[in-house]
C-alpha cells in the first residue's frame, strides 16, 4: 500500500517534475517551470508546465488577461504565419504541382514534422521576445 505522503525523497521528486509533460506555449520538454490557476473558479484551469521562465510569462500574461482556451491568440496565429513560410520552402522541394494523394509518406511526414517543428520556434521565438520587453 502506498502511503498518501511520499516520504522518500526519489517518491517526492517522480510526483512534482513534469516528466514526459510538453510545454505548454512552445511544446518542448518541460524544465520544471509551472504555473496554476490562484483563482477559485467552478471551471478551474488546469495546472500547467513550461520549458522556460519565457514561455512561463508569456503563459502568466495571458492567463491575467482571461484568454479565451478555444480561439488561436494573436500569437498563435503569428506563429502560424511564421510556419507557412517554412512549409512553403519544402513544398517548394516537393513540387507545387504534386496532389495531397501522390505525396510519399516520409514526404507528408517531413511537412507535419516541418509544421510542428515551425508553430513550436515560433512560439518560443514570441515568448522569448515578449518576455525581453517587460523590465523586471
Ligand atoms: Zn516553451
Amino acid at each position: 500500500m502506498t502511503p498518501a505522503t511520499p516520504t522518500i525523497a526519489a517518491d517526492r521528486w517522480r510526483l512534482w517534475y513534469p516528466r514526459g509533460m510538453l510545454c505548454a506555449v512552445c511544446r518542448q520538454p518541460t524544465r520544471g517551470f509551472g504555473w496554476f490557476d490562484p483563482r477559485r473558479s467552478k471551471r478551474p484551469r488546469p495546472p500547467v508546465w513550461f520549458c522556460s521562465i519565457p514561455c512561463q510569462s508569456f503563459w502568466t500574461r495571458l492567463a491575467r488577461e482571461g484568454f479565451a482556451m478555444v480561439d488561436l491568440t494573436e500569437e498563435e496565429r503569428a506563429a502560424i504565419t511564421a510556419t507557412m513560410q517554412r512549409v512553403a520552402l519544402l513544398m517548394d522541394e516537393i513540387g507545387w504541382a504534386t496532389p495531397l494523394s501522390e505525396l510519399t509518406e516520409a514526404q507528408v511526414r517531413a511537412l507535419i514534422e516541418e509544421a510542428v517543428e515551425g508553430f513550436r520556434e515560433a512560439m518560443s521565438d514570441i515568448a522569448w521576445v515578449q518576455t525581453a520587453e517587460v523590465p523586471f
